[in-house]
């Protein structure tokens, strides 16, 4: 069982919060979902010093945080506002799957539109940089 620091576990609560206001999306209505995730992330911000996707295998975690592409908020999740761990949903704690291009993963949930689609995809003008990446990287 992973024991983050106290510090840590704030911190990624705070942003959390913060990036559901910003997104338009609530946390899993299932806490241990969300709780689980938030702890792995905090354990991340404690060895790695940043908030690496914990529902990921990587092959080099230090190597992995020099891109941003899985610090979360992730570019999934910017760019789609799809969250493949199932901490920024919608109110039915679903993932949002609507931006998503074709042969993306999460495209398994089927459509899912976006309750807010005011809100978030700061980074929706790089889709096209994301997708050349993930053919060239797993997804
Ligand atoms: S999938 Fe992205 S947004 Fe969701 S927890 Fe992982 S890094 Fe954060």
């Amino acid at each position: 069982m992973i024991t983050p620091s106290e510090l840590s576990q704030k911190r990624i609560k705070k942003m959390v919060q913060t990036f559901c206001d910003k997104s338009g999306t609530v946390t899993h209505p299932d806490p241990s979902v969300s709780e689980g995730v938030e702890l792995g992330l905090a354990h991340h911000m404690d060895t790695l010093g940043k908030p690496l996707c914990p529902c990921r295998f990587y092959p080099n975690k230090t190597e992995e945080i020099k891109h941003r592409t899985w610090v979360c908020p992730c570019d999934d999740m910017q760019i789609y506002k799809y969250c493949h761990c199932l901490l920024f949903v919608n109110k039915e704690g679903m993932p949002i799957t609507e931006y998503l291009p074709d042969g993306h993963d999460g495209k398994s949930y089927g459509i899912i539109k976006d309750p807010t689609p005011d809100k978030g995809r700061a980074l929706k003008s790089k889709a096209h940089e994301r997708e050349e990446e993930r053919k060239n990287r797993p997804s």
